[in-house]
């Protein structure tokens, strides 16, 4: 029952003998293996790629990992631009999936010759001040009203600012065929964290039967079709996953009912999958440092909201275990807390676990995306390592854990 840790609690005894916690720690073998089952799912598309949401996880080793089993990178800000760049992802290896978007990273995503996936059609006179026009480019679709599935209603693009409308996308597809635009793509982003087979072949499905349209309205060559992220993982213990397999011959099935008769067989099927990728191939491993008995039972830890911010920002559910007790009776109720001055640095609220002691290791579940990388500095609390556990067991930080001299390495003006 529940959710197992990939580590054992004698590696990872030994492992926390090495590094002080907290950190993350993430698998290799496990990232590996996500990008693999992914990539075999699609295979039945020529073009497929999977260009892996750097904000999710903006490490360099693991995004060579990714690029090694075929992973390009999506990114949306300069410094994830030049995190690809430095990693050695080739201009059509890179997607730029921005919105709001500064001058200048336009001009470093053309001159790395990465896809730029328009988020405006204001967007086009800016790029072509900014930049110029590319020769293949892709705009960002935003169909409006809510995103349901059946009687489910999933999400609100209505409510989101990406996007360009309907008509708008006919007629940027117009403007830039004018400006010199040799091949298009498709991009839409509606729901995120799904956990539902559906997602995937209803968006495409809604993607494709756009792309037919477009193509007869305005005459352009459609190259691909982004389906960007939004492919979630089970974060409580008792929900089913996704089967990315059955995922891809949904996608298939939507892809030879629409595209195939329209003479499109050729477009590429791209993703930019984040949280699918990495949230289950990483851990927060902390270690209980207090407890404390007033209102209601506490255990203080040593990571704080700084080192994962979910739960504070979303009320999000991230699974405990307390390593070494998984076979022990869950009869004690927790609130699991960090040190932070606010009173949402909880990890868990009202969580029934066995009774933890001082020294006790827990492992928090599925931080690998959009874990470390949302931490912030809050209290002057420090952002930590991050540890990647090979397939062979081994151990390696890929990151330091920041230390006070970071910290104050940006204040001007001050000899502390
Ligand atoms: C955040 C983001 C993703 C990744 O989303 P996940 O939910 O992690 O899969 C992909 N594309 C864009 C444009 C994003 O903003």
């Amino acid at each position: 029952m529940g959710k197992k840790p990939f580590v054992t609690k004698e590696q990872l005894d030994n492992i926390v003998k090495e590094y002080p916690t907290p950190f993350h720690l993430y698998d290799e073998k496990g990232i590996r293996e996500t990008a693999r089952n992914l990539n075999k799912a699609f295979s039945w598309n020529k073009g497929f790629k999977e260009y892996f949401a750097v904000k999710a996880t903006p490490n360099p080793t693991i995004l060579k990992i990714l690029r090694e089993e075929g992973c390009g990178t999506d990114c949306s800000s300069l410094t994830e631009l030049m995190m690809s760049d430095r990693c050695g992802f080739q201009g059509n290896e890179i997607m730029f999936s921005s919105n709001d978007t500064p001058a200048e990273e336009f001009v470093l995503a053309k001159k790395l010759g990465a896809t730029i996936n328009l988020d405006d059609i204001t967007h086009i006179e800016f790029l072509k001040e900014a930049a110029g026009i590319p020769e293949v480019i892709s705009c960002r679709y935003n169909p409006g009203g809510v995103f349901s599935l059946g009687t489910d209603i999933m999400d609100n693009p209505g409510d989101a600012k990406y996007g360009m409308t309907r008509p708008q996308m006919t007629e940027a597809f117009l403007k830039l065929k004018e400006l010199g635009v040799k091949e298009f793509g498709i991009h839409s982003f509606l729901a995120s964290n799904t956990v539902t087979n559906e997602y995937y072949p209803a968006l495409a499905k809604q993607l494709f039967e756009l792309a037919v349209e477009l193509q007869k309205e305005t005459g352009v060559h459609i190259g691909f079709i982004n389906l960007s992220g939004g492919v979630g993982v089970p974060y409580l213990p008792d929900q089913e996953g996704n089967d990315i397999a059955v995922i891809g011959e949904g996608v298939h099935k939507a892809f030879d009912e629409v595209l195939v008769p329209a003479g499109m067989g050729d477009v590429k099927i791209f993703t930019e999958l984040g949280r699918y990728m990495l949230a289950p191939n990483g851990h927060l491993v902390t270690k209980a440092i207090h407890e404390k008995h007033t209102h209601k039972e506490y255990i203080g830890v040593d990571a704080c909201a700084v080192n994962l911010m979910r739960p504070a920002m979303y009320g999000a559910y991230h699974h405990i275990t307390v390593m070494g007790k998984e076979d022990q009776p869950c009869d004690h109720m927790y609130d699991v807390t960090g040190s932070l001055c606010e009173n949402n640095d909880k990890f868990a609220i009202d969580r029934m676990l066995p009774k933890i002691d001082k020294g006790d290791v827990l492992v928090i579940h599925d931080t690998g995306a959009h874990g470390f990388a949302m931490g912030y500095n809050y209290n002057g609390k420090l952002k930590s390592a991050e540890i990647l556990m090979k397939e062979d067991g081994s151990t390696e930080m890929i990151r330091r854990a920041e230390t006070p001299e970071d910290y104050f390495a940006t204040i001007e003006g001050f000899n502390f």
